[in-house]
This record gives C-alpha cells, sequence and structure tokens, in this order.
C-alpha cells in the first residue's frame, strides 16, 4: 500500500496551503482531490484581506499574487467601508482576486514543491489504528498515512467520517451567484431589501455577475435557469432577458463550526471545520491561515521532533478564531435585511464605524492583523503576529518575514549580539542577531515597549518575549518546538 506521512484530503485554498507548509519542512505529504484540475465553478472568493497576504509574503511568494491581483480599499463590514491604509503593514489593503486564480497560483507552489496529487478521486472514509490511518479512496485504493487533514469543504466527508459534531445554525437565506448574458441592459450596483444583499456587476464581455436572493424553503440542488429568473423577477420585476448562463451556484448563511478540530490522527481545517455566509470575504482567508496554525504544528509531530499534544494548541487557538468569524457573519448577515428597522440600525451602525476607535477594532478583526493566540501574560506581543520590520544585520538590512520563508522559528536577538546560546536547538530554530531602532507598532493596540528579543513561530506569531534575560526561553522552546538536544 502506498503510504504517506499526512494525507491531505482536498486541495482548496486550504489544503494546498498546509499542503505547502508541510512540504517546505520535509513532510511526506499528498492531496487527493476529487476535481480533474484547479478549474472552479463559480467566482466564490473574490479577495484577499491584509493577514492572508501577509502569511504568503512570509513564505516569500505574496508578489505572484499581488502581480495578478488588485489593490483596493476593500474592506467593509455588511457592506459599510473600513478603511485600512493607516494600518502599520506593508499590506494595508484588500487584494481583489478572484478564488480560481489564486487556486491557480497557489498550486503551481504546491507542485514546485513536489507535493504528488491523487486527482480525480475522493476519499470516502477512513480507519484508524495504533499507529496510523488507512484513508480509502473512491477507486477502491487506499493509502496509508499518520496523519489524515480533512480539508475537503463545508461538506466534508471526513468531518462525519469521524464523527465530529457541527453545530450551529440552519440558513434563513438563500442567494443564487451566476454569470450569463443579459438581452437588456440591467440596473447596475448593489442593493440592500427586506431579501438581503441584491447586486449586478459587468463580468467579462457582455455578461453580467449576479447575486440575488431567493426565499429559502430547504433547497440544495442544483440552481436552474429557471431558479435565477425567478429570482430575478421577485427582485428587480423583470429578469432582463437572462440567458447562457457560464455558471449558477446557491450559498446560504448556514453558520456552523466543528466541534473539534481534532480527533486522534484526524484534523480539520477550513470549510470543513467552519461555514457562514460570504458576507465581509472571510471564508478563504480564515482557512488559509488555519493551515499556517497547523502546518509547522503537524510537521514538527509528524517528524517526531515534538509531543502529539501539540496538535491540540491547533484547536484551541484556531477554534476561537473562527467562532468569532461566525459571529461577526452573522451579524453583519442581519444588517443586510433592508427593512426600516434594520436600515436604521445600518445607519447606527454606519455612524459607530466612522469613528476612530470602532472602525480600527473593527478593521482589525475581518483583515485578521489583530489576532492574538492566548498564551498567557506578557508583553502585549505575545500571541499576536510579529511585524515585518526592516532590521539591520552584520550582513546588511533584512526584513524580519525574509527570516520566515523556509517555515522555520527564529530567536531574533535585538540587544547584545551572540548573548544567546541555543545549541540544544540549533538544529530546528534560527538565531539572528540584528538591530532596530524604530517604532513598534502594533494593528488596533498602537505602540508598544521594544523587546530586546522576540522567539517568533513559523507561523509567524510571537512565542516568547525577551526583556533583557533569558528567563522563560528554554521552556518556551521546549513548548513548540520539542525538547533540546544535550
Ligand atoms: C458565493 C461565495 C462567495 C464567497 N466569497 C468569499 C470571499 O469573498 N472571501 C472569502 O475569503 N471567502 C469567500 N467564500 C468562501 C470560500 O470560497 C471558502 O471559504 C473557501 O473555498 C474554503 O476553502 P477550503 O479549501 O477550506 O474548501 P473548498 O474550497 O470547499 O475546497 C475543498 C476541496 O476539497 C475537494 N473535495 C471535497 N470532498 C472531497 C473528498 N471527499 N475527497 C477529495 N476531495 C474532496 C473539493 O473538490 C475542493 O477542491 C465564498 C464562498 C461562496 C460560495
Amino acid at each position: 500500500m502506498t503510504g504517506h506521512a499526512v494525507v491531505i484530503a482536498g486541495g482548496g485554498p486550504t489544503g494546498l496551503m498546509l499542503a505547502g507548509e508541510l512540504a517546505l519542512a520535509g513532510v511526506d505529504v499528498a492531496i487527493v482531490e476529487r476535481r480533474a484540475s484547479q478549474e472552479l465553478d463559480g467566482s466564490r472568493a473574490g479577495g484577499l484581506h491584509s493577514r492572508t497576504i501577509e502569511v504568503l509574503d512570509q513564505r516569500g511568494i505574496a508578489d505572484r499574487f499581488l502581480a495578478e491581483g488588485q489593490a483596493m480599499q476593500g474592506l467593509g463590514f455588511s457592506g459599510i467601508p473600513l478603511d485600512i491604509s493607516d494600518f502599520p503593514t506593508r499590506h494595508n489593503y484588500t487584494l481583489a482576486l478572484w478564488q480560481s486564480h489564486f487556486e491557480r497560483i497557489l498550486a503551481a507552489w504546491v507542485n514546485e514543491l513536489g507535493v504528488p496529487f491523487y486527482r480525480e478521486r475522493e476519499v470516502t472514509g477512513f480507519a484508524e489504528d495504533g499507529t496510523g490511518l488507512d484513508v480509502e479512496l473512491s477507486d477502491g485504493q487506499s493509502l496509508r498515512a499518520d496523519y489524515l487533514a480533512g480539508c475537503d469543504g463545508g461538506r466534508s466527508v471526513i468531518r462525519k467520517a469521524a464523527g465530529i459534531e457541527f453545530p450551529g445554525w440552519d440558513p434563513s437565506v438563500s442567494s443564487l451567484v451566476a454569470e450569463a448574458e443579459m438581452s437588456q441592459e440591467p440596473q447596475w450596483g448593489i442593493r440592500y431589501d427586506e431579501g438581503g444583499t441584491q447586486a449586478l456587476g459587468r463580468g467579462d464581455g457582455k455578461r453580467a455577475r449576479v447575486v440575488v436572493s431567493e426565499r429559502y424553503a430547504g433547497q440544495t440542488d442544483e440552481p436552474t435557469l429557471g431558479d435565477l429568473s425567478r429570482a430575478l423577477v421577485a427582485v428587480w420585476g423583470t429578469d432582463y432577458g437572462v440567458h447562457s448562463p457560464t455558471w449558477i451556484s446557491r450559498f446560504t448563511d448556514m453558520t456552523r463550526q466543528a466541534a473539534s478540530y481534532r480527533q486522534g490522527r484526524v484534523l480539520l481545517a477550513g470549510d470543513a471545520a467552519h461555514v457562514h455566509y460570504p458576507v465581509g470575504g472571510q471564508g478563504l482567508n480564515v482557512g488559509v491561515q488555519d493551515a499556517v496554525n497547523l502546518g509547522w504544528k503537524l510537521a514538527q509531530v509528524a517528524k517526531g521532533t515534538a509531543p502529539e499534544d501539540l496538535l491540540d494548541t491547533y484547536h484551541a487557538e484556531r477554534h476561537p478564531v473562527a467562532a468569532r468569524v461566525l459571529q461577526n457573519t452573522m451579524a453583519q448577515t442581519a444588517l443586510t435585511r433592508g427593512d426600516a428597522r434594520t436600515g436604521a440600525l445600518r445607519a447606527t451602525m454606519s455612524e459607530l464605524l466612522s469613528m476612530g476607535e470602532p472602525r480600527k477594532r473593527f478593521t482589525g478583526m475581518i483583515s485578521g492583523l489583530d489576532i492574538h493566540y492566548d498564551l498567557g501574560e506578557g508583553h502585549p506581543l505575545l500571541g499576536r503576529r510579529m511585524p515585518d520590520l526592516d532590521l539591520v544585520t552584520a550582513d546588511g538590512p533584512l526584513r524580519v518575514f525574509t527570516l520566515l520563508h523556509g517555515a522555520r522559528p527564529v530567536l531574533l536577538n535585538l540587544g547584545e549580539p551572540g548573548r544567546f546560546d541555543i545549541t540544544g536547538w540549533a538544529d530546528r530554530v534560527q538565531l539572528t542577531d540584528a538591530k532596530y531602532t524604530g517604532p513598534w507598532e502594533l494593528p488596533v493596540l498602537g505602540e508598544v515597549s521594544a523587546p530586546a528579543a522576540v522567539l517568533i513561530r513559523p507561523d509567524g506569531h510571537v512565542a516568547w518575549v525577551g526583556e533583557g534575560t533569558d528567563l522563560g526561553l528554554p521552556d518556551a522552546l521546549t513548548t513548540w518546538f520539542g525538547p533540546g538536544h544535550q
């Protein structure tokens, strides 16, 4: 039987990112993907938020996406604009880039890293024993794996087969999203009415991109041109002669989250772990960031350099992040109903979000820049993302994110050179002596005191802050990167 250290079910945005992270760490990983290629029906995600662009920058691949997308001030809370241009990040904007392009570019990187794909087949189930799993494929084959990652979307077979509960809320709104031709010129633009958000945008050539709500009546089947026509008539009074759709898909505000992101040797990430209404454009972003949190942890456990309970920190850190996204998307969805009372609430929210502090907080939340993993009391940097500072080293200028390209942890010494001895971890942790004299400014929090040293995890979050001594450093190194060699 063919075997891999990690098998990933699903090669969408989350599975691709996870595969890249594991491959960078030298783990034997393979993807099983139902689709024959990375081609995607429908538009789905339309952009990347700041923190996602930052995590791609941490791997040295952000430029590939920036070259094909369009940087813009596109962040919003239920359509209420949020300006991110004054945030302390190199990527203080949203990148407009359709999911199909995002997946194509990411898949090219994963291919360069040599990850094998088993395409045009599905994972149908698995059997776990004391030493690993047999992963069953739809072509009758099995793959042996030490770990199985379910990145197989909202209807995850892995989640169901593992018996992981998916509690939450049933849909209240259903929308059709489509690209089609129209024989009459429609009323272009976005509007909010009692049914929710309605939008008619110009697509490629003669085609229109449509988002239109329909009465939710338990529909789960594939939407038809007739459904699209009826929904258009219900909202605009005409279907504008809609015909020749390129694709039509349906989405709802079903809001659910896996009760556990890990069960034994099975892990869940992305839509397999959480689903919600796409308002605010956070789904793909949260999935990619799940993968970046999980990748280095799973790599170390798979390679045997860290104990298995490191994997529990994945649930502990990422479950609260998606729980917050579920909460904010439910609030945003409620605000899209255009009746008079919701309109008044929306006007109130708009006023609130034009004020300094609320605008900062909501912008930090939707962009993912405010994420703070609970690593205990201490300096404000602890558990937060490390800013991409311009450092000066003995070899010249260096950006912090450049140090993270290989997805290896970094001990950054900003004090007297040579004062740290981490020989026991030298095979895993890079030690860099550097100088930085500028301000330390964190999103939402503002300026914080300059630390003398920081231990940065491969996901870019700070695991330890030194204030002049190495107090607590050996413990932090052991917790996150396993015991040191004697
Ligand atoms: C209309 C719409 C608009 C959206 N807009 C945005 C937006 O603006 N911004 C945003 O961030 N997000 C948006 N989203 C959400 C975003 O598309 C998802 O969150 C994202 O695709 C999740 O990625 P994923 O890799 O976790 O799951 P998926 O993209 O669902 O990928 C799962 C993959 O697994 C494969 N697969 C499934 N089952 C199996 C199996 N058993 N075996 C093998 N392979 C399998 C599938 O073929 C697929 O490739 C939108 C979604 C919709 C529907």
